[in-house]
C-alpha cells in the first residue's frame, strides 16, 4: 500500500480529497489507479517529501482509495477509515513506507439526533455569518450541501488558522462528542476572527472619515469667516488677523508652530493681560517677515552695467569686480555669492553702491548699522524672556526689506565692540557662513529662518579692525577716494541735482561753474569721499531757496565772488600752507579711518640729561620705529649726536593714525632727528612714508593710493615713496601723479640726501 504523507490537510474518515497530477512526482513517481489502497498519513515537523524520517510521522492516519481520475489527471481519493501505526515501519528504498497498523474506531459518544443538531446550529451561525456579504448567497447553497461535520470542517480548513498539531488532534480524538466540540470551537473561532479583523478596518474607516470631514468642516469654516470678515473689516480681532496672516505667510512648519503657539497663549491671556504686548509684537514681527522662497529675477548683466553707471560715477574697478560677482552668481543659479567687503574712507560710496546692486539684481534692500554693537544680543536677538525682548539686526533688517532674498548691506563692520557681551563678530560669521545661515535662529524668534539666498555686502573703513575670522570669509574692494575732477564730476551730476530736488529748486535756478566746484571741494572740505562736500551743496541750496524766495523767483548763479555768501564757514587753508619750515619738523603720510591724511612730525631738544620722551601715538610698532630712528641718526651724526647727551629729546607723533600701521613714519622720524640735530629744516611740502630696517633701507607701506591723494589735498608737491612701492603707482589716478613729484627711495641716505639734510 502507498503511504502518502501531509501536513496541512484536515483528513477525516468520509470526506474525498483531490490531487493534482503535479502532486504525483513528488511520491517517487507514483501514478494512482482507480481502485487502489493508499494510507495517508500525517506529518508532524517537516514539509519536503523526499526526506522523511519515520519520527516525523504521526501515529494515527487514514487509509483510503483512488474513486476516480480525470481528464486533467487528478485523482479524486476517498479517505476511509482511521488506522493506528503499531509496529514495525520501515522506509523502503524506492520511498515506500512499510508498517502495521490496527484499527482505530471512533467512540461513539454522541447519539445521530445530537450531531445533528449541533451541525444544523453551527449551519446557522455560519448562515448569519455570511449574509451581510454580497457573496452570501453562494456561501449559503455551498453551506447547506455539507451533510456531516467532518465535510464542513475540511472544507472550512483553508479559513481556518490551525496549526500542524491542532489538525492532528482532530484526527486523532476518537470521542465523537469530543471531536465534535473541538470543530465548533474551531468554526466559532474563524468567525470571531473575520469579525475582529472587520471591525478594525471598520474603526479605521470611521476614524478616517471623521478626519477627512473635520477638514472639510474646516476649510468651510474659513472660506465663511473669510466672507464674514470682508463684510465687516472692523470686527477682525489681532487674534483673527493673526490666524489669518500665519496661515497666508509660507512659515517653515517649526516657525508656524511657534506662532501658533503664541497665539493661542495670547487668546488665552486676552487683550487686558500684562504679556498681551509681548506676544503681540512677536506675532507682529514673524508674521510681516517674509517667508516664502524668492525666485530670482534672471541677472541681465548689461542692463546691471547701465544702472551701476547711472548711479555712480567713476568706480571703474569697484564695477568690474560687481559685475564678475553678479555674473558668478547668474551662471552658479545662486542667489548669494563670496561676501564683499567694501573698504574705504568715508563718504566714498561703500553704502549707497549696495543699494545700486540691489538695484540691478531686481531685489530688495536695507541696511544694517553694525557700528558699535557691542553685544551678541544685537545681532541675533535677545531671548524673549527678557523685558523687552527684540529681534536682532539682521532679522530686523529682512523684516524691512520685505523680501527673503534682499541685498543687505552690513555698514561698519570694523566698528563692532569686543566687551563682556559675548562675542557679536562670532554670531555675525554664522550669519555670513553659507554652510550655517540656512538655519540661522535669532533668540527672539527662536525658530530657524533661511539666510542664504540674502546677499550680504559688507562695509568698513579700516580693514585692519575687522577680526581675523571674519575677514578671512570676506573679499575686499577697495574703494580709494576721489580725486577733485572726480568729485567735481560727481557734484554735477549727482550730489547738486540730488540737493536741488530736496530743497525744491528746479533746474536752471541754481548754477554753479565748475571753477566754484573745484574752489569748494579744495577750499572747504578736506576728505577722501564726498560727504563733506555734499553737505556743503546742500548749505548752498538752502541759501538759494531762502533767496529765491526773496528776489522772487530769479535765478541764482554761485560764482567765485559770491561764494562766501553762500557757505557759512571760512574757507580751510590746506594744511602745509600753514606751515613754516623750521628744523626738526617733518610731514609724513599716514593710512587713516578717513582714507589717507599727512600728519607732522616735530621734535624738539630740551636742556636736560639725555632722556627721550615720545609723546601722541604710541602703538609698539610705534616705539620701535622711534627706537630704530635714533639708532639711525646717531650712527650717521656721531658729532651732533653728542647734543643728545646733555639735552631731553621729546618727539611727537600726532595721533590719527591707525595704530597697526603706524603711520609708516620710520623714515618721516629720522629726517625729522636727522633735521633737528644738523639744524637744516625741511620744506613742509616734501612729504614722505616708509619704514626703516637698522640697516637703514627703506620697506614698503600700504595705503600708497590714499596716501598720495591726501597728499594732493593738503598741498604736498613732493613725495618721497618706498622704491618697493612702485608697482603700486598703477593703481594711482593720472590726475594725482601729475600733480605730485613722486621720489622712490631705497636708503635712508638717499632720504636725506633729496632732502637736504646730507
Ligand atoms: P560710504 O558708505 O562709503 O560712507 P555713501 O555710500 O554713504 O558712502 O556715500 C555718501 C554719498 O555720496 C551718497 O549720497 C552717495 O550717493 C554719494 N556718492 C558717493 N560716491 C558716489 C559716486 N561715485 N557717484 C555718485 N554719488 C556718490
Amino acid at each position: 500500500m502507498k503511504t502518502i504523507p501531509f501536513f496541512d490537510i484536515v483528513m477525516m474518515p468520509g470526506v474525498s480529497y483531490v490531487f493534482p497530477d503535479t502532486f504525483f512526482p513528488k511520491l517517487q513517481g507514483w501514478e494512482p489507479k482507480v481502485g487502489e489502497t493508499m494510507a495517508f498519513l500525517m506529518m508532524k515537523r517537516k514539509k519536503e517529501f523526499g526526506e522523511i524520517t519515520l519520527g516525523d510521522l504521526y501515529p494515527v492516519g487514514c487509509i483510503g482509495t483512488v474513486q476516480s481520475i480525470d481528464e486533467t489527471s487528478k485523482a479524486v481519493t476517498v479517505a476511509i477509515e482511521k488506522r493506528m501505526i503499531t509496529d514495525t515501519i520501515d522506509i523502503l528504498e524506492d520511498g515506500e513506507i512499510e508498517l502495521t497498523c490496527s484499527d482505530y474506531p471512533d467512540i461513539m459518544d454522541e447519539t445521530a439526533e445530537e450531531t445533528e443538531k449541533r451541525l444544523q446550529a453551527l449551519k446557522q451561525r455560519l448562515y448569519s455569518f455570511v449574509q451581510p456579504y454580497q457573496w452570501g448567497v453562494v456561501a449559503r447553497n455551498f453551506i447547506r450541501g455539507w451533510k456531516s461535520m467532518e465535510q464542513m470542517v475540511v472544507s472550512l480548513a483553508n479559513q481556518m488558522d490551525l496549526s500542524v498539531e491542532e489538525r492532528y488532534a482532530l484526527l486523532e480524538t476518537a470521542s465523537v462528542a469530543k471531536r465534535h466540540t473541538l470543530m465548533e470551537e474551531a468554526v466559532l473561532a474563524m468567525i470571531e476572527a473575520v469579525k475582529v479583523v472587520e471591525e478594525v478596518s471598520d474603526q479605521q474607516q470611521e476614524e478616517q472619515k471623521k478626519q477627512m470631514r473635520e477638514m472639510a468642516i474646516k476649510k468651510q469654516m474659513q472660506i465663511l469667516q473669510k466672507e464674514l470678515d470682508e463684510m465687516h473689516p472692523e470686527t477682525i480681532n489681532d487674534a483673527r488677523r493673526f490666524e489669518m496672516k500665519i496661515e497666508e505667510a509660507g512659515m517653515n512648519p517649526e516657525a508656524k508652530r511657534e506662532a501658533l503657539k503664541v497665539l493661542n497663549r495670547l487668546k488665552q491671556e486676552g487683550e487686558n493681560g500684562h504679556e498681551y504686548g509681548m506676544l503681540y509684537d512677536y506675532l507682529e514681527f514673524v508674521t510681516s517677515l517674509s517667508w516664502k522662497k524668492e525666485e530670482m529675477p534672471p541677472v541681465d548683466l548689461e542692463k546691471a552695467e547701465q544702472i551701476l553707471e547711472a548711479e555712480h560715477y567713476g568706480l571703474k574697478k569697484v564695477k568690474e569686480r560687481i559685475i564678475q560677482q553678479l555674473a558668478v552668481m547668474a551662471l552658479n543659479k545662486k542667489q548669494s555669492g563670496s561676501i564683499l567687503l567694501f573698504a574705504g574712507a568715508p563718504g566714498t560710496g561703500k553704502t549707497s553702491i549696495g543699494k545700486s546692486i540691489a538695484d540691478a539684481l531686481g531685489r530688495k534692500y536695507a541696511r544694517v548699522s553694525l557700528g558699535g554693537i557691542r553685544d551678541e544680543a544685537e545681532i541675533r536677538g535677545h531671548r524673549r524672556t527678557y523685558i523687552g525682548a527684540m529681534p536682532g539686526r539682521i532679522m530686523e533688517g529682512i523684516r524691512r526689506s520685505g523680501s527673503s532674498n534682499p541685498v543687505i548691506v552690513l555698514d561698519e563692520v570694523d566698528k563692532l565692540v569686543f566687551d563682556h557681551g559675548g562675542d557679536p563678530a562670532s554670531a555675525l560669521l554664522e550669519v555670513l557662513d553659507p554652510e550655517q545661515n540656512s538655519t540661522f535662529v535669532d533668540h527672539y524668534m527662536n525658530v530657524p529662518y533661511d539666510l542664504s539666498d540674502v546677499l550680504f555686502i559688507c562695509t568698513a573703513n579700516y580693514v585692519d579692525d575687522i577680526p581675523e575670522p571674519l575677514y578671512n570669509r570676506m573679499e575686499v574692494i577697495n574703494f580709494q577716494g576721489y580725486t577733485e575732477s572726480e568729485k567735481v564730476q560727481i557734484a554735477k551730476r549727482h550730489l547738486l541735482p540730488k540737493a536741488m530736488e530736496q530743497t525744491g529748486l528746479k533746474k536752471g535756478q541754481l548754477k554753479i561753474s565748475d571753477k566754484v566746484l573745484h574752489m569748494i571741494i579744495s577750499g572747504y572740505t578736506a576728505e577722501a569721499g564726498v560727504r563733506g562736500l555734499r553737505k556743503q551743496l546742500d548749505a548752498i541750496c538752502r541759501k538759494t531757496a531762502v533767496q529765491i524766495l526773496k528776489q522772487s523767483g530769479k535765478n541764482i548763479s554761485v560764482s567765485a565772488k559770491n561764494l562766501t555768501q553762500f557757505l557759512d564757514e571760512p574757507p580751510i587753508r590746506p594744511e602745509i600752507a600753514t606751515r613754516k619750515k623750521k628744523p626738526g619738523v617733518v610731514t609724513g603720510l599716514a593710512w587713516t579711518q578717513a582714507g589717507g591724511a599727512i600728519l607732522f612730525i616735530e621734535s624738539l631738544l630740551v636742556a636736560g640729561e639725555g632722556k627721550t620722551t615720545v609723546t601722541g601715538q604710541l602703538g609698539d610698532v610705534m616705539k620701535e620705529s622711534v627706537q630704530i630712528a635714533i639708532s639711525m641718526v646717531r650712527s650717521l651724526f656721531p658729532k651732533e649726536a653728542e647734543l643728545l647727551k646733555e639735552n631731553d629729546l621729546h618727539l611727537h607723533i600726532p595721533e590719527g593714525a591707525v595704530p597697526k600701521d603706524g603711520p609708516s613714519a620710520g623714515i618721516t622720524m629720522t629726517t625729522a632727528l636727522a633735521s633737528l640735530l644738523t639744524n637744516k629744516p625741511v620744506s613742509p611740502e616734501f612729504a614722505m612714508t616708509g619704514e626703516i630696517s637698522l640697516q637703514g633701507n627703506v620697506m614698503p607701506i600700504g595705503g600708497l593710493p590714499e596716501k598720495l591723494m591726501a597728499a594732493v589735498r593738503s598741498g604736498v608737491k613732493t613725495v618721497l615713496i618706498p622704491k618697493e612701492n612702485e608697482r603700486n603707482l598703477k593703481d594711482v589716478a593720472e590726475e594725482i601723479k601729475d600733480q605730485l613729484q613722486i621720489i622712490p627711495v631705497e636708503t635712508v641716505q638717499e632720504v636725506l640726501k633729496i632732502t637736504g639734510i646730507l
